[in-house]
């Protein structure tokens, strides 16, 4: 039998057993490992870890384990200077444009409604997401840790169960991307960029009460939908200021 120490660093604790959270433990095991078989057989998916140190030098996921290693494994984490250490994907993790695996609607909607490009399509399967996501450097967002766990997934964060509003909270401060929201600028049924319209140029278009209410509008032309501040915006709205307030 060989043996291997590990801890785990920040997010990447809440995938381990309750016993094995923010401690050194051991791990006994037979033959030749790879690193990254080892991460994702303690429960981590290979897609949450951003640096992997062995004996305090830096590790691909190829990397075989030997007797006594020692490896500490950290989550994508800015304020660690990492810049001379290897980085385990060739292309930044931190990318702004997302995929949402066919459960996540509402999580889909308010990023959109956030401003931060999202595909979702509800007849994708697992195998579509994954080449959108390759293709288009997407992140994908999911509740399934098994399709994290595919080979090919480069991008991947996992959300934890919660409320809406904690989850999307969660990816934000992941990847750090806050600043980055622009409310109100995407169509929240097809992701494409809204362009502001007159209201005098679609008074046909919209009914009497609103066009006396309300002063902004907004049009997606691949939806031929026209968006403006009603009681459905102030509703979301109000989610939206949430999720950024803090
Ligand atoms: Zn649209």
């Amino acid at each position: 039998m060989l043996k291997a120490t590990f801890r785990f660093y920040e997010e990447l604790n809440c995938f381990l057993k309750k016993n094995r959270r923010k401690t050194d433990f051991q791990v006994h095991f037979e033959g030749n490992r790879s690193i990254k078989d080892m991460i994702e057989s303690l429960g981590v998916p290979h897609t949450e870890v951003d640096l992997i140190l062995a004996n305090g030098e830096s590790v691909d996921f190829s990397y075989i384990i030997k007797d006594d290693d020692r490896f500490s494994v950290y989550p994508v984490f800015e304020s660690l200077n990492i810049s001379k250490l290897t980085r385990l994907r060739k292309i930044p993790l931190r990318r702004t444009q997302f995929i949402a695996d066919i459960n996540l609607g509402d999580i889909a909607k308010y990023m959109r409604a956030l401003g931060f490009d999202m595909h979702f399509d509800p007849m994708l399967s697992i195998r579509g997401i994954i080449e959108i996501s390759r293709n288009e450097n997407r992140i994908i967002l999911t509740k399934s840790r098994k399709l994290l766990k595919y080979k090919d997934v480069t991008h991947g964060i996992y959300l934890h169960p919660g409320k809406l509003e904690e989850q999307i909270k969660r990816v934000i401060k992941y990847l750090d991307i806050g600043k980055l929201a622009r409310p109100f600028s995407r169509c929240l049924c097809c992701n494409n960029l809204l362009q502001s319209v007159e209201k005098d140029r679609i008074m046909e278009r919209i009914p009497p009460k609103t066009s006396a209410l309300c002063n902004e509008f907004s049009y997606c032309k691949s939806c031929d939908k026209y968006y403006w501040k009603g009681t459905h915006w102030i509703h979301i709205k109000e989610t939206v200021d949430r999720i950024l307030g803090d």
